[in-house]
C-alpha cells in the first residue's frame, strides 16, 4: 500500500517548544499525524495528514465499550542522527493487544514502514537536549456507529507524536508510590496482558487517592490475594533483593513491558541473578525492615527507569534504602537512556535509526 501524504505549507506549521524540559508530558503534537481506515476487511487509505481532530460518529463503538488499543515508544536524537528503540516489539504487542480485543492486526512491516515515514516528515520535531524526546502513540479504535455491544467492523489507526521531557514533573528522583490494596486494576483471565484503554480508566480512582496521599504512582496487588505486586501504574516493577533482582512474571494480568524485557536482558548480561517469580507486599515490606530489599525501580517507556523511593501500603510510609537512587537504578538507567540515545554501544541490536 501506498501512503499518500498532504503536508502543511512551511508557514502553516506549529513554533516548536523552545524548553521541551519543562512541558506537562504529551501536551504538545507536531504537525503531522498518520491515519489509515479498517472497512469490509480490509486497511485502506494510509495516509500522513496535518494534525487535527477526528471525525467519528458519536455512536462509534469505542466511545461506549472501550474497544481501543494503543502503543507508546519513544524517538531520541543523536546530532543529526533520529533513532527509535525496539519499534518491532511495540507492533507485536499492538498485534496482540488487538487480537485480544477482537480488533484487526496490521502488517508488521507495513505498520513500521508507517511509523518511520511519520517520524521522517516530522524529524525537525525530535528534541536535541538530554531527558527529553519525541513520543510516538500509536493507536487503534472500533469507530463503527453501533449502540449493540459487539466487535467493530470498521477500525481507525493513527499515530500520533508528541515531544516530551521527563515523565514525572519531578524528573528523575524518586517516586513515592501507594500499594492499592482497595482496587485492583486486572485479574487472570482479563485483559491486563493488553495496552487496551479501558484498563487506565478503572486505574483513575486509586490513582486519585494515591495523589491524595502524595504518592506519584499506584503499585496493583494481585486481584486474588491482594498479596503479590503485579505493577505500577504505567510501568512494570522490580525489586533488588541482596543478591537476586525479582521482577513478577508475566501471568497474563501485567503488561509484558518492553523496558521490562530489556532490564532484565541487561541485568542478565551483567551477571546479576534474575528472577521472574512472585512476590508478596509482605516480603517486601519484611526486606525493608532487614535491609534484604535494596532498591525498588519501576520501567517503562514513558518514565524509561523510575527509582522508588518509598512505599505507602496501609497508612504507613516504608523508605526503600535511604530514600535516594540506588546504584543499580542509577546503573540500568544509565545504561539503557545511553542505549536508546544512541550514546552507548547498541550490543543487542535494538536502536533502529530513522533514515
Ligand atoms: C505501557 C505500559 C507498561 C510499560 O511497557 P513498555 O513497553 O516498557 O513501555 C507497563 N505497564 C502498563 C500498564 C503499561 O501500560
Amino acid at each position: 500500500m501506498k501512503i499518500q501524504s498532504s503536508l502543511l505549507p512551511e508557514k502553516s506549521r506549529k513554533q516548536k517548544p523552545t524548553d521541551v524540559l519543562k512541558l506537562s508530558f504529551g501536551t504538545v503534537f507536531t504537525d503531522h499525524m498518520f491515519m489509515m481506515d479498517y472497512r469490509n476487511g480490509n486497511w485502506l487509505d494510509p495516509r500522513v495528514v496535518p494534525y487535527g481532530p477526528l471525525s467519528i460518529d458519536p455512536a462509534a463503538l469505542v466511545l461506549h465499550y472501550c474497544q481501543g488499543i494503543f502503543e507508546g515508544l519513544k524517538a531520541y536524537r543523536r546530532g543529526d542522527r533520529v533513532l527509535l528503540f525496539r519499534p518491532e516489539k511495540n507492533i507485536e504487542r499492538l498485534n496482540k493487544s488487538a487480537a485480544r480485543m477482537v480488533m484487526p492486526t496490521l502488517d508488521p512491516g507495513f505498520a513500521l514502514d508507517s511509523l518511520l515515514k511519520l517520524v521522517r516528515i516530522e524529524r525537525d520535531w525530535v528534541p536535541q537536549v538530554p531527558g527529553s524526546s519525541l513520543y510516538i502513540r500509536p493507536t487503534l479504535i472500533g469507530t463503527e456507529p453501533k449502540l449493540g455491544v459487539k466487535a467493530a467492523n470498521e477500525y481507525l489507526y493513527y499515530v500520533i507524536l508528541s515531544p516530551v521531557g521527563p515523565y514525572f514533573p519531578t524528573g528523575f528522583g524518586p517516586v513515592k508510590i501507594m500499594v492499592a490494596d482497595k482496587h485492583v486494576r486486572a485479574a487472570e483471565g482479563g485483559v491486563g496482558a493488553a495496552k487496551t484503554m479501558g484498563n487506565y480508566a478503572a486505574g483513575l480512582l486509586a490513582g486519585k487517592e494515591a495523589a491524595e496521599a502524595g504518592c506519584t504512582q499506584v503499585l496493583w496487588l494481585d486481584a486474588h490475594e491482594r498479596r503479590y505486586l503485579e505493577e505500577v501504574g504505567t510501568m512494570n516493577i522490580a525489586v533488588k533483593f541482596d543478591d537476586e533482582v525479582a521482577t513478577p512474571p508475566l501471568s497474563g494480568t501485567i503488561l509484558p513491558g518492553i523496558t521490562r524485557e530489556s532490564v532484565l536482558h541487561i541485568l542478565r548480561d551483567w551477571g546479576l541473578r534474575v528472577n521472574e517469580r512472585e512476590i508478596s507486599i509482605d516480603e517486601v515490606i519484611e526486606g525493608l525492615g532487614t535491609g534484604r530489599v535494596e532498591e525498588i525501580l519501576g520501567c517503562g517507556t514513558a518514565a524509561i527507569i523510575a527509582p522508588v523511593g518509598s512505599l505507602y501500603y496501609k497508612g504507613v510510609t516504608y523508605t526503600v534504602g535511604d530514600g535516594n537512587t540506588g546504584p543499580l537504578t542509577q546503573r540500568l538507567y544509565d545504561e539503557l537512556i545511553g542505549v536508546q540515545s544512541g550514546e552507548r554501544e547498541d550490543k543487542y541490536n535494538w536502536v533502529v535509526e530513522v533514515s
